[in-house]
C-alpha cells in the first residue's frame, strides 16, 4: 500500500497532466474564425452567413426540424418560454439540482419556477414530483438533461400531454445523448443548447441553440431574437417589432467556430465514450463509491461525472456524509485528482428565489401569491444527493484524455487501499 500523497506520498497524477485541456481548440478552428472575420458578422443580414450554416449543420447533424442561434442558453430557455407566451401569473416546473440558469428563464419572463425532487440514480427531475406540483397555473416543465444523461421524457411527455402544456428541454449539458435513439433537445415542444466553453460542444465565448419541430415556434424564437423583427431571405429588413423582442442574436465568429468544432464532434464523441466506460468499470468496483450510469435505452454524454460515497459502505454508520466527502475531495485532490463540488446546495434555497429577488416589489412571486421557498427546507433526494457527492469537470471532455482517467483510477484505487486512513479522517470530520 503505497503511502497517500496528503501525507507526504507521492501524487499518483503528475503535475504537467493537470492543467484543464478543454475545449480543445485546432488549426480548423482558428481556420473557421479567421474566415468568419472576412464575411458577414451577425445574423441580421440575409443569405448565407456563418450563422445560418451552423444552424442548418445543428439541425442535419442531430436531425432537428428547426434550429435558431442565440446568444447563450441562458437567453435560448428564457426566448423558448417567450415563444410560448409563458409570462405573469404562470408557473413553470423545473428541477431543484440544476445551473442555476434554469430556474432563473422563467422569472425573465415574469414567470415563477417551481422547483421539483431529482432522481437519486439519474440526478434528473423526478415525474412523479413533478406530478404532485401541477396547478392550474402550470404553463411549462423545464427538464434537464442533467451531467449528459436523458432525463425520463417518457414519463414527462406524457404527464404534459396529459395537462396540455409545453416541455422545454434544457439540453445545454447534454448534446448528442440520446433516449430511446431520438436525440435530446428534438423529443419536447423545444429544446435548448449551450454552447458555452465549458459544455460538450463550445464555442469560442458564449453562444446558444434553440430547436424545435415546429416551424411557427422557430419563427417566434427568431422574431424574439432581433426585436420582434421579422428576418427573411429576399426580403429588405423593414424594422418593424412585430411583437416584443430582445437582441439575443450570435454572432458569425461563434458560430464559425463551433460549426468547426461539431465537424469532430463524432470523433470526439466515441473517444470520450471509450474513456469514461473503461474509467467507471474501473470505479464501479470499489466499495461504497456510486458511478454514474446511463439508463436503458439511453445515451449518457457524460458531461459531468457524478460520483455518490456511502458512510455505511466503508463500515462508518453514523458519520455524515459531508464528512466523508470532504475527506474524500481532500485525499483524491492531493492525488492529483481535481473532485469537486457541482451546486453547493438546491436551486430553490438560492438566494434570490428565498428573498424573491426579482422585479420591483417582489415580482413575479407577488402575482400568483406562491409560498416562498425555504432555505434547507424540502427536496430530500437532491439534499442527500449534494450532501454525499462530487464530481469530475472537463477533464474528460477531450478525447485525449484516456492515459488521465487510467491515473485517475490508480488515484481512486489507491485511496480505497487506504481505506483505515479514510475511516479516521472521516470519524474525525464528523464529529
Ligand atoms: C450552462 C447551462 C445553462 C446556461 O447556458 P449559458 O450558455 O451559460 O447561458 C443552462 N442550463 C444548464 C443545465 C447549463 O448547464
Amino acid at each position: 500500500m503505497s503511502k497517500l500523497a496528503a501525507f507526504g506520498g507521492t501524487a499518483v497524477v503528475p503535475r504537467e497532466m493537470r492543467r484543464v485541456e478543454w475545449p480543445r481548440v485546432e488549426d480548423d478552428d482558428r481556420k473557421a474564425v479567421m474566415d468568419a472575420l472576412d464575411g458577414a458578422l451577425v445574423s441580421d443580414t440575409d443569405g448565407v452567413n456563418p450563422v445560418a450554416v451552423l444552424e442548418n449543420s445543428w439541425a442535419d447533424h442531430f436531425g432537428f426540424g428547426h434550429c435558431v442561434a442565440v446568444s447563450n442558453g441562458t437567453a435560448a430557455l428564457s426566448l423558448a418560454l417567450a415563444a410560448l407566451g409563458v409570462g405573469p401569473g404562470d408557473e413553470v416546473i423545473v428541477p431543484a439540482l440544476s445551473f442555476i440558469a434554469t430556474g432563473l428563464a422563467p422569472v425573465h419572463q415574469m414567470a415563477v419556477p417551481v422547483f421539483a425532487d431529482i432522481d437519486p440514480v439519474t440526478f434528473n427531475i423526478d415525474p412523479d414530483d413533478i406530478e404532485r406540483r401541477i396547478t392550474d397555473k402550470t404553463a411549462a416543465i423545464i427538464p434537464v438533461h442533467l451531467h449528459g444523461a436523458p432525463a425520463d421524457m417518457d414519463r414527462i411527455t406524457a404527464i404534459a400531454a396529459r395537462h396540455g402544456i409545453p416541455v422545454i428541454e434544457d439540453a445545454a449539458q447534454a448534446p448528442g445523448a440520446t433516449h430511446r435513439g431520438r436525440p435530446v433537445g428534438g423529443i419536447g415542444t423545444a429544446g435548448a443548447f449551450s454552447l458555452q466553453v465549458s459544455k460538450n460542444i463550445p464555442t469560442c465565448g458564449e453562444g446558444g441553440l434553440l430547436v424545435t419541430g415546429d416551424a411557427e415556434l422557430a419563427a417566434a424564437m427568431r422574431r424574439g431574437r432581433q426585436f420582434g423583427e421579422v428576418i427573411e431571405s429576399g426580403r429588405d429588413r423593414d424594422y418593424i417589432s412585430y411583437g416584443l423582442g430582445w437582441n439575443h442574436k450570435m454572432n458569425g465568429l461563434q458560430a464559425a467556430f463551433t460549426t468547426a468544432q461539431l465537424a469532430r464532434f463524432d470523433e470526439y464523441e466515441r473517444a470520450r465514450q471509450h474513456n469514461v466506460t473503461t474509467f467507471l468499470a474501473r470505479l464501479a468496483k470499489l466499495p461504497g463509491l456510486q458511478v454514474p450510469t446511463a439508463l436503458p435505452d439511453t445515451t449518457h454524454v457524460w458531461h459531468i461525472l457524478r460520483f455518490r460515497f456511502d458512510p455505511a459502505a466503508f463500515g462508518l454508520d453514523g458519520v455524515r456524509p459531508e464528512a466523508l466527502r470532504s475527506t474524500l475531495r481532500r485525499l483524491l485532490r492531493a492525488e492529483g485528482v481535481p473532485m469537486s463540488q457541482y451546486q453547493l446546495m438546491p436551486l430553490p434555497d438560492q438566494k434570490v428565489f428565498v428573498d424573491r429577488l426579482g422585479f420591483g416589489s417582489g415580482y413575479p412571486w407577488s402575482v400568483t401569491g406562491a409560498p416562498a421557498t425555504v432555505a434547507g427546507e424540502g427536496y430530500p433526494v437532491t439534499r442527500a444527493v449534494i450532501a454525499d457527492s462530487l464530481t469530475i469537470q472537463k477533464r474528460h471532455l477531450n478525447p485525449g484524455a484516456g492515459e488521465l482517467l487510467d491515473l485517475y483510477a490508480d488515484a481512486f484505487e489507491k485511496v480505497w487501499a487506504n481505506s483505515d486512513m479514510v475511516a479516521t479522517l472521516a470519524k474525525a470530520a464528523s464529529s
